[in-house]
C-alpha cells in the first residue's frame, strides 16, 4: 500500500466536489479528486445503456440565477453547450397552449403582459397568483423555514387554478417535491429569483449534451489547471493520523493522506464514512454531524425517455398541466439532432413517490396515453423504443424545519470539510446549490468561507428601488 501526498483530497466528482477543485486549483492547492464510479457528474450523469444501445440521463435544467453554476460552466469552456430559453409553454390537455415569456419591460414587470394574456389561468386565478407574489416583492427574507407550501396557499386564499396551473408545477419542478413537503422559505426564493428580482433570473438552459460528457469538461478543467482527477475510486476508509493529516483509503487498496479532506458527497453516503472513521478525538463532533443527517429525507424522480420514428411536436419543451408526467422535453430538438431522425423524448415525473414502487408498463402506458392528449402527432409516430430511468435518491427534500439542520462546509474536526448540495447554501436541492457548496468549502479550505463565491444577480429594473 502506498500513500499519495496532496495538500486536499475531495470525495466525489459530482457538481460540488468539482466546483471546490476547480476553485481549490486555480488557487495553486494540489488537490486530487477521487470519485468511485468511471465518470464525473455525480447526479447530474449520463451512461450507456445497455438495453437501449443509446447514451441516456435524467434532463437537469439551470436557471439565470444559478451564478455559481454558470461560472463554473463558463470556465470549463461549457458556455456553448447550454441552449437559453426566454419563453415557457403552458398546455392543457386538448392542446391550448398559453406562454410565459420575456418581455423587455422591467423587472417585476418582465414576465406582466404574457401572464395576463395566459389561458390556463382564470382573472381570479391571476389576482391569487398577485397576491401571493407580492408577498416576495421585498425578497424572501421574511419566509417561514416552518410553514410549508400547502399552508401557505391557504393563508394567501390560492385559488384552485392558480394551484394547478401555476404554484404546483413551479413548486415541483424547482424543489422536486409536493407543496406539502417543502417550506415556504425554499418555494419563495425560488418565487422571487425567478418571477420578480430580475428579468434574467427565470431563464431556462439545459445542456446540449449528455450530462456526463457536459461534466466531464469541468474534470478536465482541473487537470489541465494542475488537479488530479481518479476515477474508479470508491473512499472506504478515513482516518485522523497521529500527525493532523487525513488519511484516505479506497476499495482497491490505495490510500492517500492529505492536510484536508473535503466530503463532496450525499448525505447518505456522508454519513456513512462520517461513521466509520476512525478518530483521535472529536467522538462528539461526530455524534452531532450524525445526528443532523439523519433528518434528511429523499424524493425521487422518474424519466421516461420515448423514441418516435418521426417529429411529433415542434416544441422544444412545455410544461404539461393536470397531468401525472409535468414536463416533456424534446431533447433530439434541444440537443439539434434534425427532424429526420424522429423525436427523442424525455417525460418527468419530479418527486414521484407514488410512481417509485410501480412497474414499467404501470408508468409507460398511462404516460403514452397522456402524451398523445397534448400531441396528436404521437398517434400517426411510432414508438421505436422506451426507458424508464427511477431515481429514488434523486434530491433531498426541503422539509418545513430542516434548515436549521443544514451544516456549515467547516466541520469542528481540524481539516474536514463538507460540502454537497445539502449542506447550509440557501439553496434547495439543485446544481447550483452543490457548485455553491463546493465554493464555501473550498474558501473555508483556504480560510475565507465566500472568497470564491460569485454573488447573486443583483435586483434589476423597478426592483432597484424596492431592495
Ligand atoms: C434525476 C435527477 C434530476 C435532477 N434535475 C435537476 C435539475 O433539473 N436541476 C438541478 O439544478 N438539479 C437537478 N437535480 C439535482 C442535482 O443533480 C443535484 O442537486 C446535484 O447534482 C448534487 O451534486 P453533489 O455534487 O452535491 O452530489 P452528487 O451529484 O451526488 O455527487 C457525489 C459524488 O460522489 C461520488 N461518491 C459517492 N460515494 C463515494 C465514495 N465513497 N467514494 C468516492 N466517490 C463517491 C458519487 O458517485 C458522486 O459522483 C436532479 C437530480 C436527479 C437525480
Amino acid at each position: 500500500m502506498s500513500a499519495f501526498d496532496s495538500d486536499v483530497v475531495i470525495v466525489g466528482a459530482g457538481v460540488a466536489g468539482l466546483s471546490a477543485a476547480g476553485e481549490l486549483v486555480r488557487d495553486g492547492v494540489r488537490v486530487t479528486v477521487l470519485e468511485r464510479r468511471p465518470y464525473v457528474g455525480g447526479r447530474a450523469y449520463s451512461y450507456a445503456h445497455p438495453v437501449l444501445d443509446e447514451v441516456v440521463d435524467s434532463q437537469h435544467v439551470l436557471l439565470g440565477c444559478c451564478t455559481n453554476l454558470i461560472d463554473f460552466c463558463a470556465r470549463a469552456g461549457l458556455g456553448e453547450k447550454i441552449r437559453w430559453y426566454d419563453r415557457q409553454t403552458f398546455l392543457e390537455p386538448g392542446g391550448r397552449a398559453s406562454t410565459i415569456e420575456l418581455s423587455g419591460m422591467p423587472a417585476p414587470l418582465h414576465y406582466a403582459g404574457s401572464f395576463l394574456r395566459a389561458g390556463m389561468l382564470n382573472a381570479k386565478d391571476k389576482v391569487a397568483i398577485a397576491r401571493g407574489l407580492a408577498e416576495f416583492a421585498r425578497g424572501y427574507a421574511g419566509a417561514s423555514d416552518e410553514e410549508s407550501v400547502l399552508q401557505w396557499y391557504g393563508r394567501t386564499r390560492q385559488t384552485v387554478g392558480a394551484i394547478r396551473h401555476f404554484w404546483e408545477p413551479i413548486v415541483l419542478a424547482t424543489l422536486n417535491d409536493s407543496s406539502e413537503h417543502c417550506s415556504m422559505k425554499y418555494a419563495g426564493k425560488v418565487f422571487y429569483e425567478l418571477f420578480l428580482k430580475t428579468s434574467t433570473g427565470g431563464r431556462l438552459g439545459i445542456p446540449t449534451v449528455p450530462l456526463s460528457e457536459f461534466y466531464g469538461a469541468g474534470a478536465e478543467m482541473v487537470e489541465r489547471e494542475g488537479g488530479e482527477v481518479e476515477l474508479r475510486a470508491s473512499v472506504e476508509r478515513l482516518e485522523q493520523g497521529a500527525d493532523g493529516r487525513w488519511l484516505v483509503g479506497t476499495a482497491d487498496g490505495r490510500e492517500f493522506s492529505a492536510r484536508d479532506v473535503v466530503l463532496a458527497l450525499p448525505f447518505e453516503q456522508t454519513q456513512r464514512l462520517i461513521a466509520g472513521m476512525k478518530l483521535r478525538s472529536g467522538e462528539e463532533v461526530r455524534a452531532g454531524l450524525l445526528e443532523t443527517m439523519g433528518r434528511f429525507v429523499h424524493a425521487p424522480f422518474i424519466s421516461i425517455l420515448l423514441w418516435y420514428d418521426r417529429e411529433i411536436t415542434t416544441l422544444d419543451h412545455a410544461w404539461l398541466l393536470d397531468t401525472t408526467i409535468q414536463w416533456f422535453f424534446h431533447k433530439s430538438r434541444i440537443r439539434g439532432y434534425g427532424p429526420e431522425q424522429g423525436s427523442y423524448i424525455e417525460l418527468v415525473i419530479a418527486g414521484s413517490r407514488r410512481e417509485l414502487p410501480m412497474g414499467r408498463a404501470e408508468i409507460l402506458e398511462p404516460a403514452l396515453a397522456e402524451l398523445a392528449r397534448f400531441f396528436p402527432g404521437v398517434r400517426e409516430a411510432r414508438l421505436v423504443k422506451s426507458g424508464i430511468l427511477k431515481e429514488a435518491r434523486a434530491t433531498f427534500s426541503v422539509v418545513p424545519g430542516l434548515d436549521r439542520f443544514r451544516p456549515g462546509q467547516r466541520t469542528r474536526l481540524p481539516g474536514l470539510y463538507l460540502a454537497g448540495d445539502w449542506t447550509a447554501t440557501e439553496w434547495p436541492s439543485t446544481m447550483e446549490g452543490a457548485a455553491r457548496s463546493g465554493r464555501l468549502a473550498a474558501g473555508e479550505v483556504v480560510g475565507t468561507r465566500e472568497r470564491f463565491l460569485v454573488g447573486d444577480l443583483p435586483a434589476s429594473g423597478l426592483m432597484r428601488l424596492l431592495v
